[in-house]
């Protein structure tokens, strides 16, 4: 198969493990940078060009699209839609995605467990998001936040106020959630590849650090997970409508309640952690997925 994925840094440890896997099996890769690509959507024949080229029918393409670039990046991926390309993640779930209020609204519709979770636009309205949310401990968080940047801890009622004041004042959009002690500063990544958790490793924080990603000195082990655990992962991928995600889930003395479903999922820490072989799985996932007329929606 001829197969291209969107990324901008093709020396990232996961874009170079997936091309290695995708030749490894006999197909071809080619690594196109997403912000590079400029598309003719003026007639019936949709077309993307690149580095002065019309690019050639590709039988699947795998979306690595940075958050800072989600607006484009989706963009050129609708256009591979229109042309019939399967996409490892559709453009419409990976949107739905990146919007974490639009992601949990979906996920409580499906009844699948979710920290309580409040949000409020109006900063006069501060004192009873506290109160529903109930109450300090809280975390905080900006809506547009990764790697745990933008996630704060407010250990009283006063703390919480002042920051989410500080917040609104400054006009930024945050999420208001109930702090899961229990889980001990350590959350769960599911890897989840069509419909079946792949891989699971468990994220601790550093000493004294309630955020568990790698990116703020935290560390990973394999995982084992309970059924519960698998189904609430598989039920949030499938509600998502993502083939191929991470689900990130908190062990709450209510069972496991989902923080965030990632439609790029890292390979280095889970590959790392549980020695399997994830990239091998997103190919092999393609290869009983991709043909041509696959595309559900075609960026509709
Ligand atoms: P980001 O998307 O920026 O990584 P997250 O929402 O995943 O932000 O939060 C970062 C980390 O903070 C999580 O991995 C988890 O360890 C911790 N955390 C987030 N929300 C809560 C919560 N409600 N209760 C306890 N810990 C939390
Ligand atoms: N960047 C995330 C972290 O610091 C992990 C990468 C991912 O798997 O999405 O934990």
């Amino acid at each position: 198969m001829k197969i291209a994925m969107l990324a901008r840094n093709p020396n990232l440890y996961s874009h170079k493990r997936i091309k290695e896997a995708a030749e490894a099996r006999g197909h071809e890769l080619q690594i196109i940078n997403t912000t590079r690509c400029y598309m003719n959507i003026a007639s019936r024949r949709p077309e993307i060009y690149y580095n002065d080229e019309k690019l050639p029918k590709f039988d699947a393409v795998i979306p690595r699209i940075g958050a800072s670039v989600t607006f484009y990046g989706l963009a050129v991926l609708r256009q591979f839609e229109m042309m019939g390309v399967y996409p490892v993640n559709e453009s419409v779930a990976i949107g739905r995605s990146r919007d974490k209020l639009r992601s949990m609204q979906l996920l409580a519709r499906d009844g699948i467990g979710l920290p309580v979770t409040t949000f409020a636009y109006d900063p006069k309205q501060t004192d009873e998001v506290v109160k529903v949310a109930g109450g300090a401990p809280l975390v905080i968080k900006l809506l547009e936040g990764t790697q745990g940047i933008g996630v704060v801890l407010a250990d009283t009622d006063r703390s919480a106020r002042s920051v989410i004041e500080a917040f609104r004042g400054a006009n930024i959009n945050i999420l208001v959630q109930e702090f899961i002690k229990e889980a001990g500063g350590s959350d769960i990544r599911a890897f989840v590849i069509g419909g079946k958790v792949v891989a699971a490793m468990k994220r601790t924080g550093a000493e004294g650090e309630f955020r568990s990603n790698l990116h703020r000195g935290g560390h990973s082990n394999v995982a084992r997970i309970t059924p519960e655990e698998r189904s609430t992962a598989v039920r949030a991928a499938k509600t998502m409508g993502l083939n191929v995600c991470g689900v990130d889930m908190l062990r709450s003395n209510h069972g496991a309640v989902v923080m965030e479903v990632n439609s790029s999922p890292g390979l280095e820490g889970i590959e790392k952690a549980t020695g399997k072989d994830i990239a091998n799985q997103i190919i092999e996932h393609i290869e009983k997925s991709a043909a041509p007329g696959k595309t559900r929606t075609k960026g509709r």
